[in-house]
């Protein structure tokens, strides 16, 4: 006769009972005591809440360590670390945006660990003004008056509207085919209440005319705003007035005009890639437009951060606003866009690409950049009876919500495992300690060269050597 089962609530062990086995069996990854002991004690509560809830079942002890073992495994590869890119999305933001040049990394990296003159007038000895010369850089960048930065697009938007949006003049007028979602589910609705504008939507999803805009204009109308459909197109039966059409219409109100550009494109991307132009700020503002918005991380390849570029007057104002404060900069994005907006500038005298991994990425050529890393590393593969590999075409993109309809030709490692399945062979290049992310298709694992920096082809070599 079985004996009658214990109360499996009984077999749940104790949290040090599981420390001290933890500790015994060893190879732990090297997290903190206190993130280990906290763990342990999520999992058994969480196991005892199952349990009661008449869920799952209690294994033996060795099983339940063995469980939470993986569990801190689990925990430490959640850490921000680096990666392997191998989606071909160039500017992948679940992996980090744009990634930043070693120069940039290393100006971060002195900032960082010196003493430095963020607010320090070395002239003079006394209080200096912060990012003073970054301004000055990025404002010749954008061919600007004036320029200053925040922490990214985002909260340059809400700082613009804060600013030229106020009182009794709150009012924004902005066409209903700009009302978008930018990453992270923020949408200029949102924004816009956030800020405390209100939102005039005018014309159609398709089509919005300047008679639109110019009979929504009050004495209550604060600013224009044009939003840059950066990550969604439209096309048909579509309209919208030009900027030099708005900018003409905000004169006759006396109402500032400006564009929310997002991407940031600072070169003329159609040089860079076989992808469409993308609008840099100087051509928006040449247009006559007095201030625009973008991002630090996207197309322009540096750290996250919102550039401001525009009217010398009103970038000063929007300087003064009590919150921008809270959305400044910290000395370590400061270095790095300094050191991003160095190299546009060095550039130019060049008249050479920018120095930034961003813009190499993009520029890279299939036939002699992408296949003779391709063909090195089939070679490096070899061949073997657990799986076959080859070089296909594909498809990159930019990515980061800039340029949706850009079609960047790449090239991919295409792995066929033949003793696991595709998805486990996915899991357990991610689960890797330079962890590797390709995508799945045509039942098989892809990973896209482009994405992947030259320095990286070794390890990766190494890592799918390892786990195939
Ligand atoms: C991406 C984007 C933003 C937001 O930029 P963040 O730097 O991510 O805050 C704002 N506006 C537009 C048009 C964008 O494309």
């Amino acid at each position: 006769m079985p004996s009658p089962s214990p109360n499996p609530l009984s077999r749940i062990p104790a949290v040090d009972k599981v420390l001290v086995a933890l500790a015994k069996v060893g190879g732990l990854p090297p997290l903190p005591q206190p993130l280990v002991t906290d763990l342990v004690r999520r999992e058994i509560a969480a196991m005892r809440q199952r349990v009661q809830a008449g869920e799952g079942r209690v294994g033996d002890f060795e099983e339940t360590v063995a469980f939470i073992k993986e569990r801190i495994e689990a925990l430490y590869r959640s850490r921000i670390h680096p990666v392997i890119n191998g989606t071909g999305v160039c500017i992948h933001t679940n992996l980090g945006r744009s990634p930043l040049a070693p120069a940039v990394a290393e100006a971060v990296s002195q900032v960082g660990r010196h003493y430095n003159n963020l607010e320090f007038d070395l002239e003079s000895g006394e209080r200096g003004k912060r990012g003073g010369f970054l301004e000055r850089c990025l404002a010749l960048l954008c061919e600007a008056p004036a320029a200053t930065i925040t922490n990214n697009c985002a909260a340059a938007l809400i700082l613009i509207l804060k600013h030229l949006a106020k009182g009794e003049c709150n009012e924004v007028i902005i066409s209903r085919g700009e009302l978008v979602e930018i990453g992270g589910g923020f949408r200029v609705p949102e924004i816009m209440a956030v800020s405390g504008a209100k939102l005039v939507e005018v014309g159609a999803t398709n089509k919005t005319s300047l008679e639109d805009y110019r009979r929504a204009i009050t004495p209550r109308t604060g600013l224009i705003l044009k939003v840059h459909r950066s990550n969604f197109y439209i096309e048909g039966f579509v309209g919208e007035p030009s900027a030099e059409e708005l900018v003409a219409l905000g004169a006759e109100h006396g109402l500032p005009v400006v564009e929310d550009l997002g991407s940031g494109a600072m070169v003329a991307t159609e040089l860079l890639a076989p992808i469409p132009h993308e609008p840099t700020a100087a051509e928006v503002l040449k247009r006559g437009v007095d201030l625009v918005c973008v991002s630090g991380d996207k197309l322009c390849g540096g750290p996250q951060a919102g550039i401001i570029a525009g009217r010398a007057e009103v970038v000063a104002g929007i300087k003064k606003e009590p919150f921008f404060r809270a959305l400044r900069c910290d000395k370590l994005i400061l270095a790095a866009m300094q050191e991003t907006a160095l190299a546009y500038l060095d550039a130019v005298a060049t008249g050479e690409r920018p120095d930034l991994p961003l813009l190499a990425m993009l520029a890279a050529s299939v036939e002699d950049d992408l296949r003779p890393r391709g063909e090195a590393l089939l070679a490096r593969l070899g061949t073997s009876e657990l799986f076959s590999v080859g070089l296909v075409p594909t498809i990159a993109r930019c990515g980061g919500g800039t340029m949706p309809k850009a079609e960047i030709p790449s090239l991919a490692l295409e792995i066929r495992p033949t003793q696991m399945k595709v998805p486990r062979l996915a899991g357990r290049l991610r689960d890797l300690p330079l962890p590797v992310v390709g995508y799945v298709e045509d039942d098989a694992f892809r990973l896209d060269l482009r994405t992947v920096f030259p320095e990286q082809d070794e390890a990766l070599a190494a890592a799918l050597l390892d786990v195939l």
